[in-house]
């Protein structure tokens, strides 16, 4: 949507293909359906948020290019009412998520973008020739921003990176990010459905080092624990590759400490870590560096960000990487 909103606007004709019945399901989904779209912080803020090294480097240049503050200027100029909380988290004032994707409804249909609904791509022919099952549809550019794996009833199921691998692209494998992690420790299981705002979480190595912190919300859950501060242990151990660690959890003024918790499985996590590789996709235009014209841009991608407006800017920022360097193609 953000993609085919930045080529109307620059004169670039394109149709937005979409596998649902309606847009933005995911996004719909977002924060509880809040969307916390992005963060209002610096662009080297945001990189040096991502704590992945590799990522940040690779996605520099676009977020440099669109960076955290045009994003959200880009949606005071749609007339969307913001609020900011007091960390910079950005979300539509009137707290619903669709509010954003009626904002890029409305833009899309101003700059009369054809948008075909209900019509899952089958295949990526090069050339280019998009198939479905009702038309094939020649295009000199192709973008895909079929998202990553995780909630596949939102669309997400993987098909680009089926299209990528089909095309010769190397995929990361799919793991999840952002997600829960498995416990039955007995305190954690009495106080399933309580959320506690102002919990902290930790990862240790087994001999006790801290190798990672993050305050936030701590959830208890039926299956374990959740919330932004162990979603973001999860994805440092997740990136870290640990098979044995230590979390430590603080909340309703205990902590415990749990060893080597499993993640709860990638379809219920709110971002995938794996994709296309970022080896074989061009940083300073997003395409293809095996097939020109072939444009790749958000969760798709091996990137992947924390919880708080991370993954909604990097596929933001790569979409107006790819559609810009497809109008200098
Ligand atoms: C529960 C939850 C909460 C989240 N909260 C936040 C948050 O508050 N802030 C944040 O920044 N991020 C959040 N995220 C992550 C964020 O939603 C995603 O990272 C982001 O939506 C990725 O954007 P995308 O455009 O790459 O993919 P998606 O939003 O998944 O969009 C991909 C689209 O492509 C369509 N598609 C797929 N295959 C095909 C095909 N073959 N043919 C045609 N169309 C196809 C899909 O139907 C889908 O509409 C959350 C995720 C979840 C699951």
């Amino acid at each position: 949507m953000f993609a085919a909103s930045v080529a109307a606007e620059s004169g670039v004709n394109c149709v937005l293909i979409e596998r649902k019945a309606r847009l933005g399901s995911k996004v719909l989904m977002t924060a509880n359906g809040r969307c916390n779209f992005t963060k209002d912080i610096s662009a080297d803020q945001f990189l040096a948020d991502l704590g992945e090294r590799r990522i940040a480097d690779w996605v520099s240049e676009a977020i440099r290019e669109c960076p955290p503050r045009s994003i959200v200027k880009g949606f005071k100029s749609l007339n969307v009412p913001l609020r900011r909380m007091a960390d910079g988290r950005m979300f539509p004032a009137d707290g619903k998520a669709a509010t954003i994707v009626h904002a890029f409804g409305d833009l899309l249909r101003d700059e009369e973008v054809p948008i075909v609904t209900n019509c899952p791509v089958k295949a990526i022919h090069p050339g280019f020739v998009v198939e479905t099952k009702n038309f094939s549809l020649a295009a000199k550019n192709v973008l895909v921003a079929t998202g990553g794996v995780s909630y596949p009833k939102t669309g997400s199921v993987g098909d680009g990176q089926k299209f990528a691998r089909d095309l010769g692209h190397r995929i990361v494998p799919f793991r999840p990010g952002l997600i829960g992690m498995e416990t039955n420790d007995p305190k954690v299981v009495r106080l399933a459905g309580r959320r506690f705002e102002d919990g902290r979480a930790k990862v240790l190595s087994p001999d006790g080092r801290t190798l990672f912190e993050h305050r936030g919300e701590v959830d208890c859950e039926s299956f374990g624990l959740s919330g932004a501060a162990v979603y973001n242990c999860q994805r440092f151990i997740e990136h870290a590759k640990l098979h044995d660690f230590v979390l430590e959890v603080w909340f309703d003024r205990s902590r415990l400490q749990l060893r080597n918790l499993r993640p709860r499985p990638v379809k219920e996590a709110i971002v995938t870590i794996g994709g296309v590789s970022l080896d074989d996709v061009d940083p300073h235009t997003m395409e293809s560096r095996l097939v020109p014209g072939l444009y790749f841009a958000g969760e798709v991608l091996d990137v992947d960000g924390p919880t708080g407006g991370y993954n909604l800017t990097l596929a933001f920022a790569t979409a107006r990487k790819a559609v810009t360097s497809m109008m200098k193609r």
